[in-house]
């Protein structure tokens, strides 16, 4: 948690507080200053438009800025670099894998556009300033694909950092502490937005509108009323994940579709509700249950490893890995000065902080050792990078939250927005998570920050497109 609030404490500082109570106009209104929400408003005013972005909290950054494990992009020159696996990579395998870790419940004219267009994301972010120079392996992909901040540090904040910096620079209108209450419709268009700041309810009048407003994770009773089993679960989410931005595009006609697909990622650190990234697992650690022994292949999607985590002792298990591992990956680096992570120098002083059977932990290791060597692992997985018995070894108990709501408005690949008889709702667009049917029944780790930027990008574009369109 530390880090992200470091991170936060930063941005706030950048945070423009404009609190303006009188009406105003725009080209393109942008509700929420995410990932999806700061792509599109870049995009948009470059293209030309006058841009006003609406964020409720009183930061930017939204559930964008806490991503750690990184940003998938096929068929980029960076994996061309790192060379092997990586630089065999198309946006072929991209979409299978997408659709395939999806449970095929993905739009696919959706996944193939996120895809297709995830080179060039990386690209234009990197144009814009990002290092997304590290390339790594994350569950669910065939290869390589994840790119983040050299040495694997967090994605989250410096995709945040990217944009906006990029907003600043482009002298951007961006309202902080401002909520969006409404999407104004009038004759069947979009008319604009109505906005509540500190100082009271305003309207923006603008022709096009970017719903961006992310998703309901941290909305337990919306999360619950989809997917009942997961009343009282923890959540990853921000605090402003409540999910108004489907509810209002609803009332304005929008169809919402798969919202019962809600995806808990299956290593959060009970209590403290901090996610471990999946690159962790990724660079080589393990899983390992309150008796000491591995029990799944924890590269497998997170669904399958939430439910298998779930039915261990207590619903727990350790994530597991030692210091080789750790130097791999800068995300650790705050994960091992926290409380919550057991160190020990030698297997047997781990084995008595997790209080297993030393024997049992060994032979666990020597196991996985052997699986590694002979490359035919038990439980299935594929990909073992590293031997894990250099010490010191570190062990972060975890369990599953709700993580990432899937479902949300219905979109096409132009991101406009359709109502329940199947009609584009004129001058509405819609990006990131608050959209539904990219990422199925469950979405691959790195493939959120993908889907922001490439389908924020598209829908700064198209509303640019629509507001300048002689005929509205
Ligand atoms: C802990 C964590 C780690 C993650 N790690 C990764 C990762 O490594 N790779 C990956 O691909 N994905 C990751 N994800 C998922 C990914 O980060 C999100 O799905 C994605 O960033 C959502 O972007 P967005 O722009 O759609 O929404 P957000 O970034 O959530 O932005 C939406 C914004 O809209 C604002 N808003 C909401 N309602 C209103 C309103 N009424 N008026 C005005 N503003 C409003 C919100 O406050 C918020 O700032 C992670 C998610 C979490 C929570």
């Amino acid at each position: 948690m530390k880090k992200i609030w470091m991170a936060a404490a930063l941005l706030a500082a950048f945070s423009i507080g404009a609190e303006a109570t009188e009406n105003a106009t725009a080209d393109v209104a942008v509700i929420g200053a995410g990932g999806a929400g700061l792509s599109a408003a870049v995009q948009a005013h470059d293209l030309g438009a006058k841009v006003i972005v609406l964020e409720k909290m009183p930061m930017v950054g939204g559930n964008t800025i806490r991503a750690a494990g990184g940003l998938n992009a096929a068929g980029t020159p960076y994996q061309a670099a790192k060379g092997g696996q990586a630089a065999l990579d198309s946006a072929e395998i991209m979409y299978y894998d997408t659709m395939k870790g999806g449970h095929w419940l993905g739009n696919p004219e959706l996944v193939r556009t996120l895809a297709e267009r995830s080179a060039s994301s990386v690209e234009w972010l990197v144009t814009l300033g990002a290092d997304l120079r590290d390339v790594g392996l994350m569950a669910g992909a065939t290869l390589p694909r994840t790119h983040r901040p050299t040495g694997g540090a967090l994605v989250g904040p410096e995709v945040i950092r990217t944009l906006y910096t990029a907003s600043k620079t482009r002298n951007l209108d961006i309202r902080t502490n401002s909520t969006v209450q409404e999407i104004i419709m009038k004759g069947g268009r979009v008319a604009g937005v109505k906005v509540k700041d500190k100082e009271g309810t305003y309207t923006i009048t603008a022709k096009a509108v970017v719903d961006a407003a992310g998703g309901f994770g941290a909305n337990n009773a919306m999360v619950s009323k989809y997917v009942p089993k997961l009343k009282g679960f923890a959540t990853t989410n921000q605090p402003g994940a409540q999910g108004e931005g489907l509810t209002m595009a609803e009332e304005a006609g929008a169809k919402l579709i798969q919202m019962d697909q809600i995806q808990t990622h299956p290593t959060v650190v009970p209590e403290f509700g901090e996610m471990i990234t999946e690159a962790v697992r990724g660079n080589g650690a393990i899983l390992i249950n309150k008796d000491g022994k591995r029990f799944f292949n924890e590269l497998d999607t997170r669904d399958a490893v939430s439910a298998a985590i779930l039915k261990q002792k207590d619903g727990v298990a350790y994530l597991f890995f030692d210091s080789d591992m750790q130097k791999s990956l800068k995300a650790t680096n705050s994960y091992i000065r926290q409380r919550y992570c057991l160190t020990g120098a030698t297997l047997d002083e781990i084995a008595g902080l997790m209080k297993v059977d030393p024997a049992v932990l060994k032979a666990t290791m020597e196991d996985w050792k052997k699986a590694k060597s002979s490359g035919n692992d038990p439980f299935g997985r594929t990909d073992m990078p590293r031997n894990l018995d250099v010490g010191p070894f570190y062990a972060i108990a975890v369990t599953p939250a709700v993580h990432h709501t899937m479902g949300g408005i219905q979109i096409d690949k132009k991101t406009r927005v359709y109502d329940k008889s199947g009609r584009v709702i004129p001058g509405l667009f819609a990006a990131g998570e608050v959209t539904g049917g990219i990422h199925g029944a469950n979405r691959l780790g790195g493939n959120a920050q993908a889907d922001i930027v490439t389908f924020g990008r598209i829908a700064g574009e198209e509303a640019f497109v629509y507001s300048k369109s002689a005929a509205n």
